[in-house]
């Protein structure tokens, strides 16, 4: 196994790595910004190195400060957590090249997965069902409008780079085309240092599943089951659950087989998401592959009983899956609330110090946090402040125990976005599972307009 990682992030999932860490026996080096002194993954570490200016820009994304960190504490592993350097293919590259083994996929399969545009030619020529688009980037308006005209409106413009929902606009015809891809390459441009841009067909009213991926450096290839994460707002996932209630067994074999074929083409090694949407007439399509552990990898986690951070550690080091496509079972249900500090309905984010703050607990409930009373939320980073999951026999079962999970949260000094959960989780349309990528949207226009 590899010896001392060191944790090239922040927040839960900084905390989230470190016990994977400390329980296989591997020593941890935190790194922090200036505005991260006082963090939890700070307080708790042995050994932290701070790495530059609250700005992430200055720290959290600036490769020098991460590398020279892990070679000035010896580490031989680095484990970049999602958001931030995880998904850079030079970052990779040049872990490797100082010797430092990079807890993910090698920088090729970064390049080749990653591309947003790139990947869509991978999968075709893999078999897997693609959204009719563009062959790669579209290079100007012209271009898009070409493409756009052969496979009708309408369209979604996409950043070859993006995630987090950016960089993404959507066009009903023609004559939005020009604004929309103005704004979205503007957007990509700020968000990513990249605008390239593609195009694809927007799938009406579909869901938004994905696969687990466990992939090993001696050729296994797994999945893990799925996720449906159409709890969505602008792209951004809110509410994430799992298994998916909409998929037969059937369906779910399919898709499973089409994200380890998906894997596969693209050499993959590691944990990795592949995303499709779901059509209502249960056509699905690949739209993407995130190569990085995803936010939402704890329902996963609850449903499988295997520890995918503890996976990413022994892939690294170079051992082999220690279980096969039939050993995974899924068992019960779990659903996850992303806790961000913002306004519940403007989303207006709102960092701040937390003066006091109770979670909620009981059999089925689990928390990853990196928040205590008297933390300051800093306003440099991601809005979330934490994660509930809840896992029961059923669904059912899940949302009583989120229910109830969300009654007990009690947090002062900052907004949350704990109302909007609570009413979520209390929406018979939701409890019914009858929910598309844009129910969220639609219900919090229909909120907005009885609030007039
Ligand atoms: P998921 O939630 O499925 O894991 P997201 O796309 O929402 O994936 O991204 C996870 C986290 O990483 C979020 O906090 C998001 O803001 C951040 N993130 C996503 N893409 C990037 C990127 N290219 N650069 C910086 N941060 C990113
Ligand atoms: P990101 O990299 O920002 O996560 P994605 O390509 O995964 O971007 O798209 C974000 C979300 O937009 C998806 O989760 C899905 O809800 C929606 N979406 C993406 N592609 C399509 C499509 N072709 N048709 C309909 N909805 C889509
Ligand atoms: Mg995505």
């Amino acid at each position: 196994m590899l010896k001392r990682v060191l944790i090239a992030n922040r927040g839960e999932i900084a905390l989230r790595v470190r016990r994977a860490c400390r329980e296989a026996g591997i020593e941890t080096v935190s790194v922090y910004s200036q505005a991260d002194a006082e963090a939890l993954h700070v307080q708790l570490a042995t050994r932290s190195v701070c790495i530059g200016p609250p700005r992430a820009a200055d720290s959290y994304l600036n490769p020098t400060a991460l590398l020279s960190a892990a070679i000035a504490t010896g580490c031989d592993g680095l484990h970049p957590g999602y958001g931030f350097l995880s998904e850079n293919p030079e970052f990779a590259d040049a872990c490797a090249e100082n010797g430092i083994t990079f807890i993910g996929p090698s920088g090729d399969a970064i390049r080749k997965a990653g591309s947003k545009s790139a990947a869509r030619g991978l999968m075709r020529a893999a078999g897997v069902p693609v959204t009719p688009g563009s062959d790669g980037p579209v290079s100007s308006v012209e271009d898009a409008l070409a493409v756009a005209e052969q496979v009708g409106y309408p369209v979604l413009l996409k950043a070859s780079a993006g995630g987090g929902g950016r960089g993404i606009r959507r066009c009903d015809s023609a004559q939005d085309l020009p604004d929309a891809y103005a704004a979205a390459k503007a957007e990509a441009n700020a968000c990513f240092g990249n605008d390239e841009m593609y195009l694809e067909k927007l799938v009406l009213e579909p869901r938004h599943i994905e696969f687990q991926i466990l992939a090993d450096r001696q050729g296994h290839v797994i999945h893990l089951g799925d996720r449906d994460c159409s709890i969505q707002r602008r792209n951004q996932k809110l509410i994430e659950e799992a298994p998916a209630r909409c998929l037969t067994p059937e369906l779910r074999e399919e898709m499973g087989r089409a994200a380890v074929a998906a894997a596969k083409a693209a050499g993959y090694v590691g944990a990795g998401t592949v995303e499709f949407v779901l059509s209502p007439q249960g056509q699905f399509y690949f739209i993407e592959m995130n190569t990085r552990i995803q936010v939402e990898h704890g329902i996963t986690e609850m449903i499988t009983g295997v520890d995918l951070v503890r996976q990413q550690l022994r892939i690294a080091s170079g051992l082999p899956l220690d279980l096969t496509q039939e050993d995974v079972t899924l068992t019960g249900h779990a659903i996850e609330c992303r806790i961000n500090a913002e306004d519940p309905f403007t989303f207006v984010p709102s960092p701040g110090r937390v003066t006091a703050w109770h979670l909620p607990g009981g059999p089925g409930i689990r928390i990853d946090t990196h928040v205590f009373s008297g933390y300051t939320v800093p306003p440099y980073y991601d809005s979330m402040i934490g994660k509930i999951i809840a896992h029961g026999d059923t669904r059912e079962q899940a949302i009583a125990r989120m229910r109830v999970a969300l009654s007990e949260l009690a947090v002062e000094g900052i907004k949350t976005n704990t109302k909007l959960h609570r009413e979520l989780l209390a929406d018979e349309r939701f409890f019914q599972g009858g929910t598309s990528i844009h129910y969220l949207e639609e219900k919090l226009r229909s909120r907005a307009e009885a609030h007039k």
